[in-house]
């Protein structure tokens, strides 16, 4: 594994590891939304699908900006969250609380994306890459504003419905889980 010595290295090893992230997503994005029983969900998606092939363009062009290989390097945590989506999306029926599942999974996505583009851009503005944090900023406004809609989806008619589908022998809290839901989604960062 090459050494990490310097923040221009540490900067580098950053862009790589979005670089794969994101292409890993453009393959996992159509996949849930795919699965997705809403089609509210779906197009949500859908549309993220589109500005996250604009964002691996945008990673290349700062690969030329610093002049360097446009390599990624496997992003596992990325790998990991996908995993995990795509386990909800096995696991569940094609119903509302699939749904439920595949938002909260989406935004753990775009948490992770946020944190890795925040850290990316806070160090390209250390270093002075100012054209490079540009871009990273305009990234960054996406996936806040993806991770907006998924959680106004998570407050709203989705899980709303996934609400009612709760066990019988839980009927009396059926209100309640439906609140704690919306609750949970609301919990997600908002700027
Ligand atoms: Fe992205
Ligand atoms: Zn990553
Ligand atoms: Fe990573
Ligand atoms: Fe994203």
């Amino acid at each position: 594994m090459a050494k990490v010595a310097t923040m221009e290295d540490l900067f580098l090893d950053e862009i790589r590891d979005l670089y794969d992230a994101e292409k890993q997503l453009t393959k996992a994005l159509p996949k849930m939304a795919k699965a997705a029983s809403s089609e509210e969900l779906r197009t949500a998606l859908e549309n993220h699908l589109e500005e996250t092939e604009n964002q691996v363009e945008r990673l290349e062009q700062i690969f030329e900006m610093l002049e360097q290989k446009g390599t990624g390097k496997k992003c596992a945590a990325m790998a990991g969250l996908i995993k995990e989506g795509d386990e909800v999306a096995k696991s569940t029926e094609d119903t509302a609380v699939r749904d439920a599942g595949l938002i909260a999974a989406a935004q753990k996505v775009e948490h992770y994306e946020i944190s890795g583009y925040g850290s990316a851009r806070t160090h390209a503005q250390l270093l002075g890459h100012q054209e490079v944090v540009s871009l990273l900023e305009e990234t960054l406004k996406e996936e806040k504003q993806a991770d907006r809609i998924l959680n106004d989806l998570a407050e709203s008619s989705v899980n709303e419905e996934a609400g009612s589908q709760s066990g019988k022998s839980h009927g009396a809290k059926n209100g309640r889980s439906g609140a704690k839901t919306r609750s949970a989604g609301s919990s997600s960062s908002r700027e």
